[in-house]
């Protein structure tokens, strides 16, 4: 066990307490963390921490909090040899994946962790996720951003939340686990990135850029309508039926996403499916957005999607470098594309 770690306390279950109207993020939580770990304080590896001034309960947290994580890693960079981020369970895969993409060429560990019971709890799983997270970040083994969770260790951009409160509340449905914590840690050296050189670009964030919106049975068009008639959309993330099927009968529907499309905003496909890939095109529905000039979305996961369709055309990424960057992995978020769709 070698190496310094800097971990990063931004709210999230791990670190509250209870209240009257529920668990609340509370500061303080390097006390706690020192008195939990007690005489085992000298095993585990030396850490600073730092503590958010607004501690959110992740519920809360805005596309702009991914920027502030993400700069003040990039600050403390070059003066740690890994990094750990205690973040609330709800949208932690959104900020593991819009961190993979603000970090690129990350040669560090950069490992998400929480808990579903406060470290301050009987029965808490915090304090197991955050040890092992920090020996993780300093086994010199990952470089990338990854989320530990209850003994898996996931690539961050793959990572979903899929049990509200069993403590396995983390997987990585299309991507196999890149290790598993038991008695002893096993790393999947054949899956995990080498170390990147870092090219890391940190834009600011506006929340009204991208939206994410699910097809339903009946969706009227004048939801879609309402929800692009702002001229700051420049993106919208399109969950559809199976591997990639919207309802197209519905003309006005269609007629819609053209239209927005013919205004420059980026619609990519992604399918509703908790496990699996948008083939567009494999049905004639399908097709249909590949002739709208809708891109597929492969295997990307709702948060992965949204949070690299943010990133990147804050960036500054248009047309077909768009399109070409949102259809390959950039850092292991989606398989290479099969080339039978859009
Ligand atoms: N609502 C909490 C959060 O996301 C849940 C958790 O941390 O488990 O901050």
């Amino acid at each position: 066990m070698t190496g310094r770690i800097l971990i990063l306390y931004t709210g999230g279950t791990i670190g509250m307490v209870p209240s009257e109207q529920g668990y609340v993020p509370t500061p303080g939580f390097c006390k706690r963390l020192r008195e939990q770990l007690g005489p085992l304080a000298g095993q585990v590896p030396e850490y600073d921490l730092i503590e958010f001034d607004r501690l959110l309960d992740s519920a809360n947290l805005v596309p702009d909090d991914w920027c502030q994580i993400a700069r003040l890693l990039q600050q403390h960079w070059a003066d740690y040899d890994g990094f750990v981020v205690l973040h609330g369970t709800d949208t932690m895969a959104y900020t593991a994946s819009a961190l993979s993409f603000m970090l690129q060429g990350t040669d560090k560990p950069v490992i998400l962790t929480g808990s579903q019971i406060p470290l301050s709890q009987l029965r808490n799983d915090g304090l197991d996720n955050l040890v092992t997270a920090l020996l993780l970040a300093t086994s010199g083994d990952i470089a990338e951003v990854c989320v530990y969770f209850n003994g898996r260790l996931l690539r961050g951009n793959r990572a979903r939340k899929v049990r509200t409160t069993g403590f396995d509340a983390f997987d990585s449905p299309n991507c196999p686990w890149l290790g598993q914590a038991g008695i002893h840690i096993e790393l999947r050296h054949d899956l995990l990135l080498k170390p990147g050189r870092p090219q890391f670009q940190i834009p600011d964030l506006d929340p009204a850029t991208v939206m994410i919106l699910g097809v339903y049975p009946g969706m009227p068009a004048r939801l879609l309508t309402a929800a692009l008639d702002d001229e700051r959309v420049r993106g919208l993330v399109l969950q559809t039926y199976g591997v990639g099927n919207p309802p197209d009968a519905d003309q006005a529907l269609m007629d819609t996403l053209a239209t927005a499309i013919a205004k420059g905003v980026t619609v990519l496909n992604i399918t509703q499916c908790p496990e699996g890939a948008v083939s567009q095109g494999a049905y004639a529905t399908g097709t249909t957005l590949n002739r709208l000039g809708v891109i597929s979305g492969g295997d990307l996961t709702p948060e992965a999607a949204f949070s690299k369709l943010h990133v990147l055309l804050a960036q500054g990424l248009t047309g077909e470098t768009l399109r070409q960057a949102l259809t390959r992995p950039l850092c292991g978020e989606c398989a290479e594309p099969t080339g039978d769709s859009a």
